[in-house]
């Protein structure tokens, strides 16, 4: 397993939690139908929809349940992918197989809200709608567009106008954009660890703190070893995201983790009413993102990237109050209260994969950054792949994954492309 610091700031969606989940580590030796790895949102996904399917599902997390990005995310419920609308989608998969992807992108909100739903998750779901502002009037052209297409596409999606998006907001920093009425936001991490419960309480057996350490071959299934124990299994699911480690190097090699950080500030008290007075999560048009939500108390919370990760916990609340500052100068100019990261999967081509080998091995990854409701939506297509289902009839049809050239010297100086978003952001028209 690569990944994130174990010492790493906790997310304060931890601390706003009241979702709490604990397993025990594996000791000794267990059988299983599926071994899930990966105790994130789209592992619990997969593990819930396989057991559904009466499968006898194991799930192995290597820290605790939610600690990777889908405990540290901004928690905004989107229902569309970062580059890719349904004209592009047709266009990369022409004919059934984009009509399918389609759908299942337009569907991932009301997937996540469905399971929490069904099993009563207690993590301050709104489903208020998301905006994306656009930061210039190309821009604003151009997700228009964009709005029309998933309309068309029958989603509750429709350009907002530069005045009617002030007021939405509470700045004039923008210039239109379109609005998503089936999204929303969440408290990300009490939305996993709920699933976690869910998932135990439909019979998943979860070990936290359980590393898959190897993949061994045996008969027509598999061995997943971990440090003190080991799964025999006919079939494993990787779902480990930006942490993807050695179990198939391939696949690490398919992605460039990519560290996002978010901070927040402290309750806003009545000024909370002049900002986002709809509470509505927004994400705008930038390459080098901004994005700001409040959270059930009234704190403003937002993140950014950074080209240069040297004093990150110090940089970081600074860039991100600075910006926060520019669109709402009534903000008193006190310091961000909470700080904290997590790695994104990123692919070149911004587009999710999947992935299954012939001898049962199977994955999905790159979520590029919008993975809340797209895991949820994966998970099923996962249990799909494991269950055998023909590529054809698949909502995302198998690759195998492809080596990004030069994989070790992009993954460490991915980050540096941000300068380039900047100096692109800032020209646009
Ligand atoms: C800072 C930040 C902000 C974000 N904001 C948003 C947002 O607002 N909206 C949105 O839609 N998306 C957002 N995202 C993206 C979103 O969080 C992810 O797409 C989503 O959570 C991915 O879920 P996952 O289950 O695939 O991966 P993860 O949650 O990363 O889970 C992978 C898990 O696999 C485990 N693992 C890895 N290797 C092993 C192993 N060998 N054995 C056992 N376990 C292993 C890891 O410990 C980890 O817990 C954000 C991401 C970050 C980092």
């Amino acid at each position: 397993m690569s990944g994130w610091p174990v010492d790493a700031p906790s997310p304060l969606w931890m601390t706003l939690s009241r979702e709490h989940f604990t397993a025990p580590a594996l000791n000794g030796e267990i059988a299983a139908d599926v071994v899930v790895v990966g105790g994130g949102i789209a592992g619990l996904a997969a593990a819930i929809e396989l057991r559904r399917r009466g499968r006898d599902v194991v799930l192995l997390e290597a820290a605790r349940i939610g600690w990777g990005a889908s405990g540290r995310a901004n928690g905004q419920v989107i229902s569309a992918l970062t580059r890719h609308g349904p004209e592009a989608i047709r266009k990369h998969w022409p004919g059934a197989r984009g009509e399918r992807f389609i759908e299942l992108v337009r569907g991932s909100a009301d997937h996540l809200y469905a399971l929490i739903e069904r099993y009563g998750i207690d993590c301050d779901a709104r489903r208020v709608g998301w905006l994306q502002p656009a930061h210039t009037p190309g821009r604003a052209r151009r997700v228009a567009g964009l709005a029309r297409q998933w309309a068309q596409a029958g989603a509750a999606a429709a350009p907002v106008e530069a005045a009617e998006m002030a007021r939405r907001l509470g700045t004039d920093s923008y210039r239109g954009g379109w609005e998503h009425r089936g999204g929303g936001h969440i408290n990300p991490y009490a939305f996993t660890v709920g699933l976690a419960r869910a998932a135990a309480s439909d019979g998943v057996r979860i070990f936290e703190n359980t590393p898959a350490t190897r993949l061994r071959q045996h008969g027509t299934g598999w061995v997943v070893e971990t440090p003190s124990g080991q799964i025999t299994a006919g079939k494993v699911a990787l779902a480990t995201a930006a942490h993807t480690g050695t179990l198939w190097p391939a696949l690490r090699r398919s992605i460039v983790p990519v560290t996002s950080y978010q901070a927040a500030t402290h309750p806003l008290g009545p000024l909370a009413d002049t900002i986002l007075p709809n509470d509505e999560a927004s994400s705008d048009t930038r390459m080098d993102l901004r994005y700001f939500r409040k959270d059930r108390d009234g704190r403003l919370v937002s993140g950014g990237a950074l080209a240069i990760q040297i004093g990150a916990a110090r940089r970081l609340p600074a860039l991100v109050a600075e910006r926060l500052a520019e669109m709402f100068p009534l903000l008193p100019a006190a310091p961000m209260q909470h700080f904290w990261g997590g790695r994104i999967a990123m692919t070149t081509d911004r587009l999710p994969h999947l992935h299954r080998r012939e001898d049962g091995l199977c994955a999905w990854i790159g979520c590029n950054g919008r993975g809340l409701a797209l895991a949820c939506a994966m998970g099923p297509v996962l249990a799909d792949a494991v269950e055998g289902v023909p590529d054809d009839e698949l909502a995302l049809r198998p690759t195998k994954p492809a080596t990004i050239p030069f994989h070790a010297i992009v993954a460490r100086f991915a980050r540096l492309i941000l300068v380039w978003y900047r100096i692109k952001d800032g020209r646009e028209i």
